[in-house]
């Protein structure tokens, strides 16, 4: 049944006939309806995808439709940067959206930067998601999650986060007045910008005794006990919100799809957003070919990489051979080996959406690399001169295009993305360290990362308070 009403009275249907859940092992395969509340399939525990029956769905013909919804702005939905996409995530009547004006961002094209990557001019872009309300690209999903969590009439939220998924979580609850958010959190590794974020909107703090993997570990125990919604990316709600970071980015370049997509990787559940955007753009007819994904491990945290370009781990057409990666965690608990790298927001050793990064990886024929926190912080000094300040796992992005660049993997004359997940101000910490004179900060901060020096650093210059010292000084240094 084709459905070729209007777009609205589609979408304030009961999305049960053309939402469901299915189980992402296609030897599995097992559905379940949009409203029911899983982290997993019921049959055999693998992830869910959200899944729509499209030929139900009133897709515009052409992807520039979408500029249409631009003549919308009045309403807060087509305004919404997630939700004036909405006929290509409609698991949510149009009439039951919740917004708080997610996804404003900006693909710059950054000369400067890519002059550093070493891509000719033109070529570098950088799709800048810090400009979201809470300050990262988590909104995309959050607000997802959170629409449907208000669907199914939930009123207490949870997630462990290390750091901008509890300030998204804390953002929308407060904004919205809707539910309440707990949060967990690890001792120590969280950043002030993000964990003031969520003290101030208020959010239930839960500080646990133990590093991200063990808070994910708990919240999921939690949650379950106490029948509070989780939000974390295991969540398959969120991955929808996210696919439309590829949208905007698409709807930048006027609808043309880039070379390379490059993402940072920690729990993974950008890249599968992204693999699963371009999966069914394509089967939709919606674009002809498809980007390639790298996705970019902190060497400190390189599950993903060390098990796809170490050890062979393939989706294998949805049989990947996951005791590989067992063995391997097994090894990082027998050695006691904890995530560590100075990009807090992708120190993750247990990445929960692995087997759908896999997928995306072999969807978008990808690579994986890894990159060292001195590499991180050198290139998120290049793109914070470059006008468009990060957090460090954004910039994990840039400093593994540079890699792929120097490998000849990525040509100079390729058209490049890389996504910068979060904003300049949420670790100003690194970032101070980075640019100080000071070499006992330095170390203090950065020493113990193995970052030996700062090659962008634009220090202060000390001066007395004397007029003439500091017109000296100011005509000595500009
Ligand atoms: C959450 C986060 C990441 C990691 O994204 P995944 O989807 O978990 O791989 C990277 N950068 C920032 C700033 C984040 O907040
Ligand atoms: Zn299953």
């Amino acid at each position: 049944m084709k459905i070729t009403t209007n777009i609205n009275s589609l979408l304030r249907r009961t999305n049960s006939e053309l939402a469901f859940q299915r189980c992402i092992n296609p030897f599995c395969g097992t559905t379940c309806a949009v409203t029911e509340v899983r982290t997993a399939c019921p049959k055999c525990g693998d992830l869910l995808d959200v899944d729509y029956d499209w030929s139900l769905v009133d897709i515009p013909s052409s992807l520039a439709e979408f500029e249409k919804h631009w003549q919308q702005r009045f309403s807060p939905v087509r305004f919404s940067g997630v939700w004036r996409f909405h006929e290509l995530l409609p698991f949510a009547p149009i009439d039951r959206l919740i917004t708080a004006g997610e996804g404003q961002t900006l693909l710059q094209q950054a000369d400067a930067v890519g002059r550093f990557v070493g891509m000719q001019p033109g070529k570098l872009y950088l799709q800048y998601e810090g400009m979201n309300p809470s300050g990262s690209f988590k909104d995309n999903g959050m607000v997802a999650a959170f629409t449907h969590a208000r669907m199914i009439g939930a009123s207490r939220a949870a997630c462990a986060s290390t750091g901008n998924t509890s300030a998204s979580l804390a953002m929308y609850c407060s904004v919205t007045q809707l539910m309440r958010a707990i949060i967990f959190i690890g001792s120590g590794k969280i950043s002030y910008g993000k964990l003031s974020q969520a003290l101030e909107y208020g959010a239930l703090t839960v500080q646990i005794a133990g590093d991200f993997d063990d808070a994910m570990q708990r919240v999921q125990e939690v949650a379950k006990d106490l029948g509070i919604y989780l939000v974390n990316s295991i969540n398959p709600f969120r991955l929808e919100g996210q696919k439309t970071v590829m949208f905007r980015v698409l709807e930048a370049l006027r609808w043309e799809v880039p070379d390379w997509i490059v993402v940072p990787g920690g729990n993974l559940g950008n890249s599968s957003a992204f693999g699963k955007a371009f999966y069914e753009l394509y089967k939709l007819g919606l674009i002809e070919r498809i980007p390639r994904l790298a996705v970019i491990n902190a060497a400190g945290a390189d599950t993903l990489y060390q098990l796809f370009e170490k050890r062979g781990l393939r989706w294998n057409y949805g049989k990947p051979a996951m005791e590989i990666a067992c063995h391997y965690y097994d090894e990082l608990d027998r050695d006691h080996r904890k995530a560590d790298t100075i990009a807090s927001a992708i120190e993750i050793n247990r990445p929960v959406n692995l087997k759908k990064c896999l997928r995306a990886l072999e969807f978008c024929d990808g690579v994986v690399r890894r990159v060292s926190d001195q590499e991180i912080l050198d290139a998120k000094a290049q793109v914070g001169a470059g006008g468009i300040g990060c957090e460090p796992a954004s910039a994990a992005s840039v400093a593994g295009a540079r890699l792929l660049r120097q490998e000849g993997v990525i040509a100079s004359g390729d058209r490049v993305v890389c996504i910068l997940t979060g904003h300049q101000l949420k670790d100003p910490t690194a970032t101070v360290a980075y640019h100080t004179a000071d070499q006992d900060k330095f170390n203090e901060v950065l020493g113990s990362r193995g970052v030996s020096r700062a090659a962008f650093a634009n220090r202060a210059v000390a001066v007395p308070n004397e007029l003439d010292a500091i017109i000296k000084a100011i005509q000595l240094y500009s």
